[in-house]
């Protein structure tokens, strides 16, 4: 039987969907509600392949999803919404509670709540997309999809800082990584694309986007990735630094006369390209700033380069060798030049790619040379697909 699924990422003042037929897995239409909350709130739906898009007040989300059912059904997207049969909630921080996604009930809720310490731009948003959705659409079932639950198979070692071990106990400081189900996602694709099951290979997957991480994946699960306590920790991103030294916190602090807050709310917004490059948070300014001299832009880029590549230098002696090395999300999807200059880095590896072959966008495809010892794919990642296929499996829809 087809049934309509929806998966859902609700921010604080934004909620992002895409309506599937399953199992055809079929987009139907997808689009955003966003400015939540104020008098020039905009909602886009694709209809008939075309955005439209209404500037109005939106009050709540609660009135955002019950504007998006009825879109649903004037544009004639749906006769019914009863056709809907499931709705699936990106959660950005799962904690040590879920090592896999799971039917929302009174004690998922009440653990996403308790989550919402370690993650409170995200989670108490994504509390909020549920509720409107369970009061717009009731008896239909919720699934909740964590960007954690994939590292969750992290061991000890992995996962653990080198901190006062009670930190651990009682505040729950660890890793916990993001863009699990992207890095999931990908690793399987690019087992299917080798043709071998995913439990006998070695898979370094680079979410490489405005947010980017990094896994090593071995037997099909996370041995180990870059991101942390919170999405800050692994490589320089957009506007977030990745690693430093802590110091820099408390020196700062004192310079600039900051609190510790302000300081690392600079490390997330005002740092990685934007902070280096002084130009933009966006890799195409600064591959077009850089193609026009501008060194800052080539250096904010090389840092990044150069970060990618040392951890994938790590994952390769933890996994004992890479079978495969997949690039991902918008940079890692759409950047020739950064694909390129990471696997230029790693030639000691052996890896190398064929420059015609990586000189694409956005197509799922190998793009190592024959004699490479390591296979290189870019493989479009679909988180909205796996939330819509985890719909399909946890509310039993057949
Ligand atoms: P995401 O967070 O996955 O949407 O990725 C956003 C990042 O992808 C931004 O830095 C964009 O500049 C980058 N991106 C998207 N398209 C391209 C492109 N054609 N070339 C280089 N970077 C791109």
């Amino acid at each position: 039987m087809s049934v309509k699924v929806m998966a859902v990422n609700a921010g604080s003042s934004s909620l992002k969907f895409k309506l599937f037929e399953m199992p055809a897995e079929t987009v139907i239409t997808d689009g955003v509600v966003e400015r939540i909350g104020l008098e020039d709130a905009y909602f886009t739906i694709r209809v008939n392949g075309e955005k439209k898009k209404q500037v109005l007040p939106i009050k709540d989300h609660g009135v955002a999803v019950q504007m998006l059912l009825d879109a649903l059904i004037s544009e004639h997207i749906v006769n019914d919404i009863s056709e809907i049969k499931g709705v699936g909630h990106r959660i950005v921080q799962g904690g040590w509670y879920f090592d896999d996604s799971v039917l929302v009930d009174d004690e998922v809720i009440r653990k996403i709540d308790e989550l919402c310490d370690l993650a409170p731009l995200h989670n108490p948003a994504h509390l909020i997309g549920i509720r409107a959705f369970m009061n717009a659409l009731p008896g239909v079932p919720n699934i909740t999809v964590f960007d954690t639950s994939f590292h969750q198979s992290m061991s000890e070692e992995s996962f653990m800082y080198a901190i006062p071990y009670e930190w651990y106990e009682k505040y729950h400081i660890r890793k916990y990584g993001a863009h699990g189900t992207s890095h999931k996602y990908v690793a399987n694709r690019c087992a299917a694309l080798i043709g071998k099951p995913v439990e006998e290979l070695k898979i370094v997957t680079c979410h490489l986007g405005n947010g980017a991480s990094l896994c090593a994946i071995e037997n099909g699960l996370c041995k180990d990735t870059s991101m942390g306590l919170t999405p800050l920790e692994g490589i320089p991103m957009g506007t977030r630094s990745g690693n430093l030294d802590p110091t820099v916190v408390s020196y700062i602090c004192n310079k600039l006369n900051l609190n510790a807050t302000e300081v690392v709310n600079m490390l997330n917004k005002k740092s990685g390209y934007l902070g280096v490059s002084g130009v933009s948070n966006d890799s195409r300014d600064l591959e077009a700033a850089m193609a026009a001299g501008n060194d800052r832009a080539r250096l904010a880029l090389d840092i990044q380069y150069k970060r990618i590549a040392d951890y994938i230098g790590s994952y390769y002696v933890l996994l004992g060798g890479i079978d495969a090395i997949v690039f991902t999300a918008g940079i890692g999807e759409n950047s020739p030049r950064c694909r390129q200059q990471v696997v230029r880095r790693l030639g000691v590896l052996g890896v190398k790619i064929d420059e015609e072959k990586n000189n694409v966008r956005g197509e799922e495809i190998l793009i190592s040379t024959p004699d490479s010892k390591i296979k290189v794919f870019i493989i479009p990642t679909d988180e909205e697909l796996v939330i819509a296929r985890d719909v399909m499996r946890l509310a039993h829809i057949k």
